[in-house]
């Protein structure tokens, strides 16, 4: 029997980046009150209070970026990292424990039990030293390289669809080797953060381990499923990963607010059962960290849609719609990943 864990940090809901900001704490009471509707053998849901420590952000984050945060719990309104990104007086707080929150889950994620971070903010654009696109801390990045230095695991795969780049975890993981950054998100000349084109594959002895699959305006599930077949799947099956991080963002969905893809709701059922078949062949643990995702209504129909294969539901049909038709972009990003990563795996 599997399970899902959901985990939320007891300040997600007091994070805020300013009024009328799409990355709201309404994202995370209109999935709470999901989670905490469906509550049964298979969805458990907990509030943690626990916050990381300072040498736990330092193995990713510079001190500098530690101090900016920290400094902002004693601010009075909103703190503007830049045009985007705010903080409150919570805002430390509720990084710190969502933190937390990711370096738990890696820890204690099983095969049959998986955690979802259900957490404000998000990390995925966090870099070494910024917090931004509403990002302040980088959760999956803090939570991976934990359990690398503590030897828990020793090659994890990060997998992100959200809908934008996750520069932050790119540039955390592009000299590492021991991770494996796999993306899909909108195409930077269209998109933020304005990077990830299919030869930013890392550096140094990391060159190959990051991969990012950029797609055209309006691209679906169907075109997720050609990455997946062509790129994703043959490298994560090379690189073997003893555990696989999942970056869950919403905003791909095709009526997100601040998005241009097209994936539709059983889009999200078909991520979540190829991720999940990935899992049981490698035999490996996994764990949710949630990112982006602003469709403040149809927010629970899509987590509902997404976490479905992992707990043995069928809520949502799986198979793609026929009519969505793979776009040119997308072929043409699936043959540069090709060509540039001929060198490191077999494609
Ligand atoms: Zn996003």
């Amino acid at each position: 029997m599997n399970s899902i864990r959901f985990i939320s940090n007891a300040l997600a809901k007091k994070h805020s980046n300013g009024k009328f900001h799409p990355e709201s704490p309404q994202r995370i009471e209109i999935m709470e009150k999901w989670v905490t509707s469906h509550l049964d053998d298979s969805i458990s849901f907990e509030i943690s209070h626990e916050m990381a420590n300072k040498d736990e952000i330092l193995s990713v984050h510079t001190e500098d970026h530690y101090n900016l945060i920290e400094k902002t719990k004693n601010y009075e309104g909103h703190f503007y990292f830049d045009a985007d990104t705010a903080a409150n007086s919570y805002s430390y707080e509720a990084a710190m424990q969502a933190v937390q929150i990711g370096i738990q889950a890696v820890s204690e994620s099983t095969m049959d039990t998986s955690v979802f971070c259900l957490v404000r903010p998000p990390g995925h654009h966090a870099t070494q030293h910024s917090p931004q696109g509403f990002c302040i801390f980088n959760n999956i990045a803090v939570g991976s390289q934990i359990a690398l230095n503590k030897k828990k695991y020793s090659r994890i795969a990060i997998l992100d669809f959200d809908h934008h780049f996750g520069n932050g975890t790119a540039y955390i993981t592009e000299s590492n080797p021991d991770i494996l950054y796999i993306s899909t998100h909108a195409d930077p000349r269209i998109s933020y953060p304005g990077c990830g084109f299919s030869d930013e594959i890392g550096l140094g002895e990391g060159r190959g381990f990051n991969v990012p699959l950029p797609l055209g305006y309006r691209a679906s599930e169907a075109d997720l499923k050609l990455c997946f077949e062509s790129i994703i799947n043959p490298i994560i099956y090379q690189f073997k990963p003893d555990f696989l991080a999942i970056s869950a963002g919403f905003d791909a969905y095709e009526r997100d607010p601040i998005g241009v893809l097209g994936v539709t709701v059983n889009g999200f059922g078909y991520i979540g059962k190829i991720i999940k078949e990935i899992t049981d062949n490698l035999k490996i643990p996994y764990a949710h960290f949630l990112e982006g995702g602003y469709n403040i209504n149809l927010l629970p129909e899509l987590l509902s849609a997404y976490v479905s294969p992992f707990i043995g539901k069928s809520e949502v049909i799986m198979k793609i719609d026929p009519s969505l038709q793979v776009k040119e972009e997308t072929k043409s990003t699936v043959q540069s990943s090709k060509n540039v990563l001929k060198d490191y795996w077999s494609l």
